[in-house]
């Protein structure tokens, strides 16, 4: 059906990278739910090398209600988002993973309650992790934790790129043109009214995750550099206290010299805290090395991503 300028418009962004196997999956999953709005499709292919791409231009083409961004090369999952959000043209947008993992039977809820005008957005969060190892559990707990403490952007723990956001967000999310866009920070950060929604986790419904515990550390430390300076102070306060203690140290060996006139020869301990210090002074510079590189990165003013194929869907469907 045609937009005949009267009914709002739902634009559901999809980031997909390699994803050949989960997408007619999610496509037909969406079409099940009854959603009272017109909606269309963005796809963004994040430099997918399997036949993701050629599944979209079919797609597109079956279906005019489906739009499409082709990546030049793999930017990333954030991205992708922002690419979708930039093309969208609902009045509503929703971000959604193409492995069902967020579940399409939330929609209706979520746009209800953005619709309604109490909330600028709905959010979910996962209310278990079940499915996911230990260890990487752990380490996500962990993250949460660390960045609640050093930023003043609050995250909820758990929480999904899952969300529905009216076009004033949007339109806000817009304004931050950071090339390391942490998705989950800037969403939080741009403030409005957020509802959130847990749900269980899902498995994943075909092929498979593409972050590795490698990547997802790395984007941990992203997200706290891009949010915080907390480290910055920790490391300076470091350097304070130490320079304190080494002058004392200084002080109090001169005063013993010339009291008690004792040379101990103490070169293992002397060792000890030479190499301390050298850890000391490592660590922090590592810790603004992370500050430099990023400053580094967006000084270049670099777009975002670059498309290689845009396809726009000509009509929506209700
Ligand atoms: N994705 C992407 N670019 C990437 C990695 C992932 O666009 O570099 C997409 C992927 O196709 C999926 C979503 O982001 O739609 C979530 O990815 P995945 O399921 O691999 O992550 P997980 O659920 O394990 O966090
Ligand atoms: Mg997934």
């Amino acid at each position: 059906m045609q937009n005949s300028g009267q009914k709002e418009i739902l634009s559901i962004v999809v980031p997909v990278c390699n994803e050949e196997d989960t997408i007619q999956i999610f496509f037909d999953a969406i079409q099940e739910v009854s959603l009272d709005i017109l909606v269309e499709f963005l796809f963004v292919d994040d430099g997918s090398t399997d036949g993701t791409l050629s599944l979209l231009r079919n797609l597109s083409k079956k279906n005019s209600a489906v739009s499409y961004i082709s990546f030049s090369r793999n930017f990333g999952k954030d991205a992708a988002i922002y690419a979708g959000m930039k093309q969208s043209r609902g009045d509503f947008v929703a971000i959604m993973d193409v492995d069902l993992q967020d579940p399409p039977e939330l929609l209706p809820e979520m746009l209800a309650s953005v619709k309604t005008g109490k909330y600028d957005s709905v959010g979910t969060r996962r209310s278990n992790r079940s499915g996911e190892g230990r260890v990487r559990s752990w380490f996500s707990v962990q993250f949460y934790k660390l960045i609640n403490k050093m930023s003043e952007t609050q995250l909820v723990y758990g929480v999904r790129d899952f969300r529905v956001m009216n076009r004033q967000m949007v339109n806000g999310i817009l304004q931050l043109c950071e090339n390391q866009r942490f998705s989950k920070g800037i969403f939080a950060w741009v403030g409005f009214r957020t509802k959130y929604i847990p749900y269980e986790n899902h498995k994943r419904v075909a092929g498979n995750s593409s972050w590795t515990f490698v990547e997802l550390f790395k984007y941990a430390v992203e997200g706290i550099v891009s949010f915080s300076t907390v480290p910055l102070t920790i490391v300076a306060l470091i350097g304070l206290i130490t320079f304190f203690l080494s002058v004392m140290a200084g002080i109090f060996i001169v005063i013993r010299a010339l009291v008690s006139n004792t040379s101990v020869a103490g070169w293992p301990s002397m060792v000890t805290i030479i190499l301390f210090i050298g850890g000391l002074q490592m660590l922090s510079i590592g810790v603004i090395g992370r500050y430099l590189s990023a400053i580094f990165i967006e000084s270049k003013h670099r777009p975002i991503y670059i498309a290689k194929e845009i396809h726009h869907s000509s009509r929506f469907i209700q």
